[in-house]
């Protein structure tokens, strides 16, 4: 390597790194029952801090496993129930929503599901949308 050059790296690698420990504590925790989820949920509220501080954006994926009030890592069967629900009056497919019920605080998440039209696909696809329906319960 020549003199002066740097080697590239990405920029608040150190940072991430910290944030996918504090998620990653988080998961393993809120897994133990009961006794694991208020540090689970301090785990949370440390990463939303750090990410917040280095002016990070938590990605999308991530995000949508954590309650927005209560900062309980939302796993399905664990610390939140899940189900496929549909308001439309003529029950259109569409309209087929998944609402995430944080078991800690009773908040409601709810995101559009968006089903491929392929064959041999069935039902596994359930894209989500950007959008996001926020509803606190
Ligand atoms: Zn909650």
């Amino acid at each position: 390597m020549a003199k002066g050059q740097k080697q590239q790296s990405a920029p608040n690698k150190d940072i991430h790194a910290r944030i996918s420990f504090l998620y990653q504590a988080s998961t393993f925790l809120a897994n133990q029952g009961p006794g694991g989820q208020g540090l689970s949920r301090f785990y949370v509220a440390t990463a939303k801090g750090v990410a917040r501080k280095a002016v990070l954006r938590v990605d999308r994926n991530v995000k949508r496993t954590l309650c927005k009030r209560c900062d309980t890592r939302l796993i399905p069967g664990v610390t939140s129930t899940t189900e496929i629900e549909n308001l439309s009056r003529k029950n259109a497919e569409h309209a087929d929503t998944l609402k995430t019920t944080c078991g800690q605080c009773g908040t409601v998440k709810r995101f559009p599901c968006v089903q491929r039209k392929e064959e041999g696909v069935e039902g596994e696809d359930q894209n989500v949308t950007e959008a996001e329906v926020q509803a606190a319960g």
